[in-house]
């Protein structure tokens, strides 16, 4: 008998679409406070992460996203010290971010501890850096865990699920309000941010604009390609006060070794997009 495990939309109404992973075998399937947690192994993509029906990541395309979503702030910041990762409890933003030797602290807000002890388990390549000294573990809701900080993070990186249940409240724009509040006059932030391709993902995105213009004078949004995701693209918010996300110049900075997906030439490419999402996204760039 064949396995399928089906994507539906979750904070979709209409349903209107759904893809499939074909499947050996179910490893974990469990409920915890939070979220229904699924772990399998697939048959093209290695093991793959299910949060609510939705996948979170595949062993394959992992490093599409968690180098993408790392480098291109890390990299922007001429010195970055102070980090603050929410969500991400699979490690992988964590690992990548420990690439950068100028980090000295990792603030790692995870709400949901099943996810952490689960990708110990079952992705110990990609929870790898959850270990190190630098590492402050907080399971906690991150956008309260945001409100003790003022002035204090040279990057703020929002790893989060979509925006229903317990990360809805990571898309309000009272979460920009205490991020920008968090962040050092040249921080960084980035948050995952659906994608522009699908309707209902293109009308978030939009509405993340409406209100990020009062809040931050640079704003950038940009894109990769995870083929596991819905439409196979995924992008994120780049917001600063100080840092041009269009000016982007390396300067005398080392790109890490091993990288799969980051190239500065990729972080510059992954900043243009189709026109009509240029067109309808208040980025800095007009
Ligand atoms: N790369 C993934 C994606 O975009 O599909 C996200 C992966 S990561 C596993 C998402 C994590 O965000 C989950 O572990 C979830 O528990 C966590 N999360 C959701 N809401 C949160 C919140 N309010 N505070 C902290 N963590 C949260």
């Amino acid at each position: 008998m064949e396995l399928w495990l089906y994507e539906r939309p979750i904070f979709s109404e209409d349903q209107g679409w759904s893809y499939r992973i074909k499947i050996k075998k179910t490893l974990e399937d469990f409920k915890t406070p939070f979220q229904q947690l699924a772990v399998y192994e697939s048959v093209e993509f290695g093991k793959v992460l299910t949060l609510d029906g939705v996948v979170q990541l595949t062993e394959h395309d992992e490093p599409h996203y968690h180098e993408m979503i790392t480098h291109v702030p890390m990299m922007a910041h001429p010195n970055p010290e102070k980090i603050l990762v929410i969500g991400g409890g699979d490690g992988g933003v964590i690992r990548e971010v420990l690439k950068h030797p100028s980090v000295k602290e990792v603030h790692f807000a995870e709400i949901d501890e099943a996810v952490v002890t689960t990708c110990l388990k079952h992705f110990p390549n990609i929870s790898c850096g959850l270990s190190d000294p630098r590492v402050i573990h907080r399971y906690t809701d991150g956008c309260a865990y945001t409100q003790q900080f003022e002035n204090y993070f040279d990057v703020v990186i929002v790893d989060s699920t979509d925006p229903v249940g317990p990360a809805e409240v990571l898309f309000r724009e009272s979460f920009f309000v205490d991020i920008k509040k968090a962040m050092k006059p040249e921080g960084i932030f980035v948050n995952q941010a659906e994608n522009f391709a699908y309707k209902t993902h293109f009308e978030t995105v939009k509405k993340l604009f409406e209100f990020l213009p009062n809040l931050f004078p640079n704003r950038g949004y940009y894109y990769t390609i995870v083929p596991t995701y819905p439409a196979g693209i995924i992008a994120f918010t780049f917001l600063s006060k100080g840092t041009d996300p269009y000016n982007f110049d390396i300067g005398n900075k080392s790109v890490p070794e091993g990288l799969r997906y980051y190239s500065p030439e990729m972080h510059k490419a992954s900043f243009t997009l189709p026109r009509y999402a240029a067109d309808a996204f208040a980025t800095s760039n007009k």
